[in-house]
């Protein structure tokens, strides 16, 4: 699943086409539940995507001061990029344009799983959108304080668990969860309440580190889920310590381990991690 480092490296791909003019719009075999909220009419035709803002996982891309396209990519969803019209399979919606160098641009929506959504709307709702997610995790609100405080109010959760809690923090996923948690020296099953004021400095740099080793590598693909806007996988798999890895990328010698917590398949290295 495409977590923040996925879709930053997406938002930054297409950035570097801004703006663009869409020209028409094409849809293919769309499922009444890629429109969220659901809208009748979803036509951007004759707009310009003028710039792209990202929380967390929802990007929302600026058509003018009160028109947005909201996109989340859910499980397998993606933006792709060319030069000539998308032909690959479950391209659901695809914008046919004019890049900022006046050369024609096509942005095709492809999503195998259809768990993603999309949505065009007002700038209220793209704000009540964004309010409902916690910090994002690349600005300075997140910070040691504001992470010893959400651990204060669960002090019996494991602190991979939230991690994962979207309300709290925008954007992590199960692979993050579990390297920043190695980068950090915490073991996944911590509760929250024993997490000291020094760890959370930890979890902080540790996520930072994550976030830009992956997009240093156009993001983390893994079994055959996300791919980039040319359509190949990231190569961020190098840059793992103990997600799906047989020995910890950290001391190099001890064997990672592995359990189930939250129903989600979790790795730590117990020398490492305490
Ligand atoms: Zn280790």
């Amino acid at each position: 699943m495409p977590e923040l480092p996925e879709v930053e490296t997406i938002r930054r791909q297409i950035e570097d086409y801004l703006p663009i003019k869409i020209e028409q719009v094409y849809y293919s075999d769309v499922s009444d539940s890629l429109f969220r909220p659901a809208v009748k009419f979803f036509n951007p035709k004759g707009l310009t995507i003028l710039s792209i803002e990202r929380k967390g996982k929802q990007m929302a891309w600026k058509l003018g001061e009160d028109e947005f396209i909201l996109t989340h990519l859910g499980m397998s969803g993606g933006w792709r990029i060319k030069r000539e019209k998308i032909g690959e399979k479950h391209t659901h919606v695809q914008f046919e344009g004019r890049d900022r160098s006046g050369q024609k641009i096509f942005l095709g929506y492809v999503d195998p799983r259809r768990f993603g959504e999309m949505g065009f709307v007002n700038l209220k709702t793209k704000e009540e959108f964004f309010a409902k997610l916690g910090v994002e995790l690349t600005s300075s609100d997140y910070n040691s304080e504001y992470f010893y405080q959400s651990c204060r109010r669960y002090p019996e959760r494991a602190i991979k668990v939230h991690l994962l809690d979207q309300k709290t923090f925008a954007g992590i996923g199960n692979y993050m969860a579990c390297e920043i948690c190695a980068l950090a020296g915490v073991r996944p099953t911590r509760k929250c309440g024993k997490v000291t004021k020094v760890e959370c400095e930890k979890m902080i740099e540790a996520t930072h580190q994550v976030i830009n080793g992956q997009i240093s590598h156009s993001g983390l693909s893994f079994s055959g889920g996300y791919k980039d806007t040319t359509g190949n996988d990231g190569g961020g798999l190098s840059n793992l310590v103990v997600f799906h890895q047989e020995t910890c990328g950290m001391c190099k010698k001890t064997a990672v381990k592995k359990m189930v917590l939250g129903q989600r398949g979790t790795y730590y290295c117990p020398h490492c991690q305490k």
